[in-house]
């Protein structure tokens, strides 16, 4: 088989993991041809957020003791993991040369003031191109011939639209397919550095935090692999959250599009774009974890087998939220109303989570994260209070609750079904939205209702039952 494996930052931050994954790799490599996708290590992106921020507040000695942080922790690693000195030595010469760089980078960023999205992706892309090498050296001294490339090496072109690119398939299918096929007719396992490309002049661009998914997939179209393998320290996908549900069972089978109603929820947070590549070639993917490589995971495919084809899959949430009810006679059969309330928050970045308007069209409410709820509410008053809307009302700290599955398609009774359980509970909804999909009910609560709601949720619809 040809497989594309990821491993996440916490799958590869000690040198005991490494080493599990190296010669676990080396065992697979026997039977299937490897591609390694590798997330940065635990914390090193955040600190490479920090950095930027440091530069922007103009506080340079923070930036470099950050950079010393990342440093030190990699050549730590580094001496810890690999055991061969030839190939040791090798990387921590390749390290000092990367390190020099970061704080030349530093000092140019700090000298010009220049923190732009250009500048902060060139940044960020240090996390993945110092984790490639540990990996890629972890293999080496495994016994089996390995090469780290950065996204941007291995041929992943994007727009450039910094810090949240899109990758120009047509050509990046034929950069990639070159490098790797080229490496594994040699029997070389590459690792490609996830979450970094380059635009088409050559600038590093990233995908956006959690952009290493995406990256293994992209990879994984590229090449027609047979499966690609998403390995954190996460089962898989589950029925709910276990630290809410005892009894949650891990789901073994979704689909693509489940998948993609799950990935903003739950503990294994999936880049939203990270299904985009697989639809079309239909590439299976299992969701692993690395420390618990006996667990097959949850497999997401195009179709799930007919057992659990027409179930409901899982309960979700998403807490702390605010919730904004927008009111106004003048509203009425006003055509362009949502349109500009929706244009005032889109001008000022605001996200919306969640959008409802009943038929007498007197009301749009609208959910957003706590974080943005300042700034919604006081650009909506600023805009469009006294012109198109009369009144907003505001409430803090709710709770998204989302049931997720295909089961919900077509099948009578299942709203009936989802607030009986609620009500018995005594809890109270004040949001309710289901797209015409049928994939995904939900609704909004008190953050305090959150375990008591799903908990409900759970056990009317036996999900403990689910394989
Ligand atoms: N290193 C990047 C991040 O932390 C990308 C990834 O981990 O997927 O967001
Ligand atoms: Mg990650």
């Amino acid at each position: 088989m040809r497989l594309v494996i990821k491993y996440g930052g916490t799958s590869i931050s000690t040198a005991k993991n490494i080493q599990d994954i190296s010669s676990n790799l080396n065992e697979l490599s026997k039977k299937n041809q490897i591609v390694v996708v590798c997330s940065a290590t635990s914390g090193t992106t955040d600190d490479l957020i920090e950095i930027s921020e440091s530069i922007n507040k103009e506080n340079k000695s923070k930036a470099e003791q950050l950079a010393s942080k990342i440093t030190n922790r990699h050549k730590q690693l580094a001496k810890q993991t690999i055991k061969k000195s030839d190939i040791r030595k090798k990387l921590l010469l390749k390290y000092d040369e990367d390190f020099a760089e970061l704080v030349a980078l530093i000092d140019g960023m700090v000298l010009l003031g220049e923190v732009t999205p250009r500048t902060m992706d060139y940044l960020f892309s240090f996390g993945e191109r110092l984790s490639i090498k540990l990996v890629s050296s972890a293999i080496n001294d495994s016994g089996i011939k390995s090469i780290p490339f950065t996204g941007k090496e291995v041929g992943i072109v994007t727009d450039s639209n910094f810090s949240e690119s899109k990758p120009l398939m047509d050509t990046t299918r034929l950069r990639v397919s070159k490098t790797i096929d080229a490496q594994l007719s040699k029997k070389i396992i590459p690792v490609v550095g996830g979450f970094v490309g380059a635009d088409q002049h050559g600038h590093v661009t990233t995908f956006g935090r959690g952009g290493s998914d995406y990256s293994a997939t992209i990879v994984g179209s590229c090449i027609k692999a047979d499966e690609i393998w998403l390995m954190s320290d996460v089962d898989g996908l589950m029925t709910a959250d276990p630290k809410i549900v005892k009894n949650a069972k891990l789901l073994k089978e979704v689909s693509y599009i489940e998948a993609i109603e799950m990935a903003l929820f739950g503990a294994k947070q999936i880049h939203p774009r990270t299904f985009e590549p697989l639809l079309a070639k239909k590439i299976p993917m299992k969701i692993r974890n690395s420390f618990n490589t006996k667990n097959e995971g949850t497999l997401v495919s195009a179709s799930t087998s007919s057992a659990v084809k027409n179930k409901i899959k899982c309960v979700s949430y998403v807490q702390n939220n605010g919730l904004i009810d927008v009111q106004g006679g003048s509203m009425v059969g006003t055509p362009g109303t949502a349109a500009k309330i929706f244009a005032t928050l889109a001008k000022a970045g605001i996200n919306v989570m969640m959008i409802s308007q009943n038929p007498s069209e007197s009301s749009i409410t609208i959910v957003v994260k706590n974080a943005d709820l300042d700034k919604a509410v006081s650009v909506l008053e600023m805009e469009l209070l006294g012109k198109i809307i009369k009144k907003l009302d505001v409430t803090t700290n709710v709770a998204i609750i989302a049931l997720i599955g295909s089961g919900m398609r077509g099948t009578i009774g299942v709203a009936a079904k989802v607030f009986g359980a609620i009500e018995k509970n005594k809890i109270n909804v004040s949001m309710i939205t289901q797209g015409s999909s049928e994939l995904n009910l939900a609704f909004v609560v008190k953050n305090s209702d959150t375990n008591a709601s799903i908990r409900a949720l759970h056990d009317e619809f036996t999900l403990d039952k689910i394989n």
